[in-house]
């Protein structure tokens, strides 16, 4: 069997059909993350232990006979701003190298109770504030489809972890664009929920009003599958929602014939790599094709996206990022004389450059006498971007977008310069501020054979249509 064709769906059947068993599997994953991780550093701690016991529990249910959970023996890997009880989860941070969670993150939990098998908790940009992987205190990842170049971020490590074959799916996070801009850069399917489809409890936060988690795949399908398993209300988490759960596979292999896809200008200006704006002209053309109805549309206030973003994500990770003082957990500065002394130098020496750089930018906007100017002048764009999606959604289905300005750029090319950096999420941005759900399907390639993903923006709680319309988009390209 070849591992590195394996999906979700195809590694269910062949654990079902006994042409495989669990350990095995297991086995072979590890072997093949320990000949090529290397170089990628795509993994940061792997659970050998735990993954072969739970991979022995799916071998003794199936020799029993008994009917198997759904994601029975399915390897996957876990983006580590997601605590797994037992296991390091250090949000690729420097202070918190050394922390063991007591508990699980729910989606994590949830993967597991269906049978899925962890493998190991994958590298990120410092909780999770990044374009490019760059940010990470255990250093960067490389793109499995280029060495040279950055695998995207801030969920870097999830998304080349599917793209390199060494786990079947992942887990990663998006607060930004963080799981659809490193999927586009990596050649696969990353998915973002609707704010609240997700529970976001054991998922270490960056910014509470825009953080979800979400599936990494090789295939739509296998997005499906997984959001069906990690989706609904979780008592853990308030702002989960209450809203039925679709068995969201019923999707795949539905047309799009007669449904309205908008296309917003404002996602096709300056800007935009010529490559990109190729290939995803030609999965429109494509959807098109399909018998789907192509709307020009307007998003209005997109130019105010990404400073809205900064401002807004910043502040909330200012509180969040607070209780790293050296006190309760984490690290702990060795040299200290007294308890503020001690809460500097603990900060000083755990924190990374991008992490303090917004933590000063956050606390800044939040300062009285710049509240109103920043923060709140902020939220209320927000509402006025949350609006643009409102309006459009009055008129179509759903949207399509490339889902990054640019193909993965090469390691070091913006690192000096983090406005160019965070220019990196300007199409995904905004569907974290508005809470709508976006997939990034890979549409086509550049000349120099660099992944290029089109993003698909939907309506709130409106997945399956997301799913429906980047499966149509893979479907129509692998038969040509
Ligand atoms: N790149 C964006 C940032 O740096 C988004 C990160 C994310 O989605 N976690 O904040």
């Amino acid at each position: 069997m070849d591992i590195n064709t394996l999906t979700v769906a195809s590694t269910r059947t062949a654990i079902a059909e006994k042409q495989i068993t669990a350990t095995r599997l297991v086995e072979d994953f590890y072997q093949k993350i320990k000949a090529e991780d290397g170089d990628i550093n795509a993994f940061l701690t792997l659970c050998e232990h735990r993954a072969l016991g739970q991979a022995k529990r799916i071998d003794d249910l199936a020799g029993r006979g008994d009917v198997l959970p759904p994601l029975a023996g399915i390897p996957i890997a876990i983006k580590d701003v997601m605590v797994t009880r037992g296991i390091r989860s250090t949000a690729g941070s420097k202070i918190l190298d050394n922390f063991i969670p007591p508990y699980d993150c729910t989606a994590v939990a949830r993967l597991e109770a269906a049978g899925a098998i962890v493998l190991g908790k994958t590298n990120c940009d410092e909780f999770a504030m990044g374009s490019s992987n760059e940010n990470s205190a255990y250093g960067p990842v490389r793109n499995p489809r280029d060495s040279t170049r950055v695998p995207g971020g801030s969920s870097g490590g999830s998304a080349a972890v599917v793209a390199a074959g060494t786990a079947v799916a992942s887990l990663g996070s998006d607060t930004g664009g963080s799981i659809r801009q490193p999927a586009s850069f990596c050649g696969v399917v990353g998915l973002m929920p609707t704010y609240g489809r997700v529970s976001r409890y054991g998922l270490i936060a960056f910014a509470s009003s825009l953080d979800h988690v979400g599936p990494f795949t090789k295939t739509v399908k296998d997005a499906a599958i997984l959001l069906r398993v990690i989706a609904g209300r979780d008592p853990m988490d308030s702002t989960s929602a209450d809203v039925p759960v679709p068995d969201y596979e019923q999707e795949i292999g539905k047309p799009v014939r007669g449904m309205k896809l908008g296309i917003p200008a404002e996602y096709f200006s300056e800007g935009l790599d010529v490559g990109v704006r190729a290939a995803v002209e030609s999965a429109i053309q494509l959807l098109s094709d399909a018998g789907a109805e192509i709307v020009p549309i307007s998003l209005p206030h997109t130019q105010y996206a990404i400073p809205t973003y900064y401002v807004i994500a910043t502040a909330e990770a200012s509180a969040n990022l607070a209780r790293y003082d050296g006190v309760r957990y984490g690290y702990r500065s060795p040299e200290v004389r007294t308890l503020s002394d001690m809460y500097r130098k603990t900060r000083d020496e755990g924190f990374g450059p991008e992490v303090k750089r917004r933590i000063m930018l956050g606390t800044y906007a939040l300062s009285s006498g710049y509240y109103d100017a920043y923060y709140l002048k902020a939220q209320k764009v927000r509402t006025l971007l949350a609006r643009d999606f409102q309006n459009a959604f009055a008129k179509v289905d759903a949207i399509l977008t490339p889902t990054a300005p640019t193909p993965a750029f090469k390691l070091g090319e913006k690192t000096d310069d983090p406005l160019s950096m965070y220019l990196a999420d300007i199409y995904t941005v905004t569907a974290d501020l508005a809470g709508i759900p976006g997939i990034s399907v890979p549409c086509g390639q550049t000349k120099s054979g660099l992944p290029i993903g089109l993003q698909v923006l939907g309506k709130h709680f409106d997945e399956g249509t997301l799913l429906r319309v980047a499966h149509v988009v893979e479907h129509e390209l692998s038969s040509r």
